[in-house]
């Protein structure tokens, strides 16, 4: 008898404490049997508390959801309870979250908390529809704003060193909903404003932990979840938000979605972030030539494959795995060596081109930039050792302008080699990526003060090129190669060089025309007023400084 009373007290705080924040509670057994019930089932399955008794819980939710469900129940067999849930339920197609626990004395029940979802009980008014266009566009109310990509990156990297409620890793989901900026836009111009992507930035805020939800592109989304949270329902769920809210629009928007275990190496966080950040990016920027379900599909792997690129990369950088080989640069007058540029060779010997672009993709440019530095620092300061004063321009991506503490890092390098000022030549590359032109300024600013000229390099090739040489003052402009190898079969790009030289003068700035490889060439430039050349025809770039 005591015992007996022992459970009932047991059950009663259990449903106490549930229904302080749910809408039903559910007694079900292992297999699925519902046992009891309390609470708005009607509204939740349709379905009145005692009729739900005597038949399975599973009877009553949405078949993708389901083994969300059984994956839940297998949690909590092991761990006494499982983390908010996110199911759809058949008869009402409401989207619910159920959490569970387990009482040590009743070990054959497992007690299920349901709540209702908000987002589609709103959305479920007929609202978008049938009232007249919203003053306030649904996607633009601050309650739907989703996180920006640094915040939702900066929660990531918080959610891999800290599990989630259960001691398991978060999750990160990627869900690509294709179609939906275009269906938005018609929805739009029938004036209907944008309540379609309101209810899914609210659905995602809700259901991501610590609300970090976050828009990728027009039709892609990331949200990171607790483990437990099954990505297939939260399909089901936008797959009902878009029946009720924009009905005539269903058809026209595939939702799909994967998942990711957001794990990683005590201390490497930040690197796992770098490359679902770029795995994120390549498909965003429409470099990935897969389609949105493939992609899906392929995350996974393609993120295995970018955390080894990165620990590859890392290792070229700070085992300082490559060499330099350094081209001249001549004055088109005389023919006379002016400086060297340091090119970055790895072991194939290949183009570090696409190294320096992942580098860059990957937020590694800086540390790149620094270890070529530092290389360059020391051979220059080596050559004069043996009486060889060199003067070098270092290639540095216009990524690291703009990372903070990047020009005290380069600052101090500079100074603990005590190499002359106007030994070393700054190179920007990647000019086009500046995005933070005032940041730019600073850094381009700070050592030209010190003494180390500027160059931009490949100018013409970037469609902001003007604006650069507009904001940031510079001493060189070095014209983009793919101009100078063919002007003397296109004539057109003669009077692009020449509007190139005409602004570079009236600024003070000298330029620099690179791949030269022919003497015709050079006659061109040289008549057109280039100041100095590089190039094959003046020399390879070769590995190590001249010692003599
Ligand atoms: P860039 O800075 O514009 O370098 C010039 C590229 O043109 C080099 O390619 C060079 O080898 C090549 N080149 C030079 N003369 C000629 C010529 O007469 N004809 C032809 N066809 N090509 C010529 P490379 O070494 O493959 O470098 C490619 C790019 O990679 C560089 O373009 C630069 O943006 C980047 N890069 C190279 N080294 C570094 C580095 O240490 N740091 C950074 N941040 N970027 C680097
Ligand atoms: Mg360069
Ligand atoms: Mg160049």
């Amino acid at each position: 008898m005591e015992t007996v009373n022992g459970l009932r007290a047991e059950r009663d705080r259990f449903l106490a404490f549930a229904f302080a924040a749910a809408d039903a509670l559910i007694e079900i057994g292992r297999d699925g049997a519902v046992r009891f019930a309390a609470g708005a089932t009607r509204t939740l399955f349709g379905t009145p508390p005692e009729d739900l008794v005597g038949g399975s819980i599973f009877d009553h939710i949405f078949a993708a959801s389901q083994s969300a469900l059984h994956a839940a129940l297998a949690t909590a067999d092991k761990q006494g309870r499982f983390a908010p849930t996110a199911l759809t339920a058949l008869t009402s197609g409401r989207a619910l979250t159920v959490s569970g626990s387990c009482v040590p004395q009743l070990p054959g029940s497992v007690f299920l908390a349901f709540r209702a979802n908000q987002a589609t009980a709103a959305a479920a008014k007929p609202a978008a529809s049938a009232q007249p266009p919203a003053a306030v566009d649904a996607a633009d109310d601050p309650a739907n704003r989703l996180l920006d990509a640094a915040a939702f990156d900066k929660v990531a990297r918080q959610s891999m060193s800290a599990p989630g409620s259960q001691g398991q890793p978060y999750r990160v989901n990627l869900l690509a909903t294709k179609g939906l900026a275009q269906a938005e836009g018609r929805l739009v111009k029938k004036g209907l404003g944008r309540e379609l992507s309101g209810a899914i930035a609210r659905l995602l805020k809700r259901r991501s932990v610590r609300g970090a939800a976050t828009r990728l592109g027009d039709d892609q989304y990331a949200f990171i979840s607790e483990h437990g949270a099954s990505v297939d329902d939260l399909q089901a769920e936008i797959g009902a938000l878009v029946r009720e809210t924009a009905p005539e629009e269903a058809d026209a928007i595939e939702v799909s979605g994967s998942s990711l275990q957001l794990t990683a190496q005590p201390g490497t966080e930040k690197d796992a972030m770098r490359a679902l950040r770029y795995t994120l990016n390549q498909f965003t920027e429409g470099k990935s030539e897969l389609t949105n379900r493939e992609f899906v599909v392929k995350s996974p792997t393609l993120l295995a494959d970018t955390v080894a690129r990165i620990n590859t990369l890392r290792s070229v950088i700070t085992g300082h795995r490559f060499r330099l080989a350094y081209q001249p640069i001549v004055h088109l007058g005389d023919g006379k060596l002016h400086h060297f540029e340091a090119l970055m060779r790895l072991a194939d010997q290949a183009s570090p081109a696409s190294t320096v672009l992942f580098a860059e993709g990957v937020g590694l440019a800086t540390e790149l930039d620094l270890a070529v530095s530092s290389d360059v620092l020391a051979a220059v300061s080596r050559a004069k050792l043996q009486g060889m004063n060199h003067s070098v321009a270092i290639n540095i991506s216009g990524r690291s302008l703009m990372t903070e503490g990047f020009a005290a890092d380069l600052s101090e390098l500079l100074q603990s080699y005590r190499v002359d000022p106007g030994a070393i030549l700054l190179e920007i590359t990647e000019s086009s990526r500046i995005g933070d032109l005032p940041a730019a300024r600073e850094t381009i600013d700070r050592f030209r003060a010190a003494g180390y000229p500027v160059c931009l390099d490949d100018f013409g090739a970037g469609s902001s090129d003007l604006q650069y040489l507009r904001h940031l003052a510079v001493d060189f402009v070095k014209i983009d190669g793919a101009y100078v190898r063919e002007i003397r079969k296109e004539p057109r790009h003669v009077p692009f060089v020449k509007a190139i030289i005409q602004l570079c003068r009236d600024l003070d700035i000298r330029t620099i025309a690179e791949m030269i490889e022919n003497a015709e060439t050079v006659k061109i430039l040289a008549g057109l007023g280039v100041d100095y050349g590089q190039g094959y025809l003046f020399g390879k770039p070769k590995i190590g400084l001249p010692t003599k």
